[in-house]
């Protein structure tokens, strides 16, 4: 009873494969295995790849949006310079 191994189990882990890609277990360097699904070496590459990517767009729409940061010095020397009547 202890050994009883359901069949579907042992076809499950026979077949392993990427969720991406559908490469085989056999097939890869590496297969990082989750809860329901399977990545291969590959996949993974092209993933960080993606990331790296998309990080770049945003660092760059980051840079060129003119958007001036500025220290919190900086506010309150501006605030200090600012009176009411003239409206900064
Ligand atoms: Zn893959």
């Amino acid at each position: 009873m202890f050994f009883n191994v359901s069949p579907f189990f042992i076809k499950m882990k026979k077949n392993l494969k990427c969720s991406f890609c559908g490469r085989d277990k056999k097939d890869a360097s590496i297969l990082v295995s989750g809860m329901e699904a399977h990545i291969c070496d590959q996949c993974v590459s092209q993933a960080v790849q993606i990331v790296k990517e998309e990080e770049a767009e945003r660092n760059k729409f980051g840079a060129e949006s003119g958007f001036n940061l500025l220290k919190p010095t900086e506010i309150t020397d501006f605030l200090d310079q600012c009176n009411w009547s003239n409206r900064c």
